[in-house]
């Protein structure tokens, strides 16, 4: 079954330059990148993103952690990767949630460590499963940037502001 998936590269992986690493581990799935960019992260973009664990200890370190405050690494690569089980595929590539735990050849297992606060800096993010997939492609991505059409959309007017053009 053809699934989409949201990889992100966390602000450690960018630290350690990781990326091209990364992205080639990720290239032996045969998977499809149907979206890709840098993205700052908010406050309210990490929260929601990591709601799950709002109640767990480590919570306050992760969203530092997310928003590159422990790594003077202010974003992320946020990647959409598309095909036959994209999701299974993508987490057995990255390995155990707690680096220590994770195959040592595997994304984490190969980079990732515990900090001594006792967060797992595990240098990139999968998502989980189907529904957790379109909700996180969904709070990382508009339509218009996924250049395939993963779920539906609406017409609806823009609301006329001030943007950026090149000068
Ligand atoms: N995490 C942590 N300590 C834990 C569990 C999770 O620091 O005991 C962090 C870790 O960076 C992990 C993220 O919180 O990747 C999200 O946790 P989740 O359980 O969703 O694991 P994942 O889906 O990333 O494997
Ligand atoms: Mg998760």
């Amino acid at each position: 079954m053809n699934q989409a998936v949201l990889i992100l590269i966390k602000p450690d992986g960018l630290k350690k330059s990781l990326t091209g690493n990364i992205l080639t581990r990720l290239s032996e799935t045969k998977l499809e990148i149907v979206a890709a960019k840098m993205a700052r992260v908010s406050r309210e973009l990490a929260t929601e993103h990591y709601k799950h664990l709002t109640d767990k200890p480590f919570f306050d370190d992760l969203i530092k952690y997310l928003r590159g405050e422990l790594h003077d690494r202010r974003k992320v690569m946020a990647l959409v990767y598309w095909g036959e089980d994209a999701i299974k595929k993508c987490r057995d590539l990255a390995g155990a949630t707690n680096p220590e735990e994770a195959e040592s050849t595997s994304i984490r297992g190969s980079y990732g460590r515990i900090t001594t606060s006792g967060v797992y800096e595990n240098v990139i993010h999968v998502s989980s499963n189907a529904d957790e997939a379109q909700r996180e492609i969904q709070l990382w991505f508009a339509p218009e940037e996924i250049i395939v059409d993963l779920y539906p959309v609406k017409e609806a007017a823009e609301i006329k502001r001030q943007k950026k053009i090149w000068a």
